[in-house]
């Protein structure tokens, strides 16, 4: 037992943050906002991500509540859209280039 006025478990952290990414941030961003949308997938449907994981030849399959983005005909798991930089986790991306606005 220690004095310490917060609990052991947990593991919430309200103190300020960093404006930037920051270990533990789990949020991500689409800088093409207009162009996706992100959905849960909810049937169990075979769904296949648009892009194939490195050293991998074959599409892979979404799982049922899996979340992912789509545009159109292109779906694509989080992994894959983090890859491709269809999402992003640094927050100031649209801080960098001239092109977004
Ligand atoms: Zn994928």
């Amino acid at each position: 037992m220690t004095d310490s006025p917060f609990p052991a478990s947990g593991g919430s952290d309200n103190s300020e943050t960093p404006n930037e990414s920051f270990p533990g941030d789990v949020r991500l961003y689409a800088p093409e906002a207009e162009n996706w949308r992100a959905h849960i997938l909810t049937s169990w449907d075979k769904v296949y991500c648009f892009a194939k994981h490195p050293g991998q030849d074959y599409y892979h399959q979404l799982m049922y509540g899996e979340i992912y983005v789509q545009k159109g005909d292109e779906v694509y798991c989080l992994n894959c859209a983090l890859r491709d930089g269809i999402l992003t986790r640094n927050r100031l991306y649209w801080q960098k280039g001239s092109g977004l606005q």
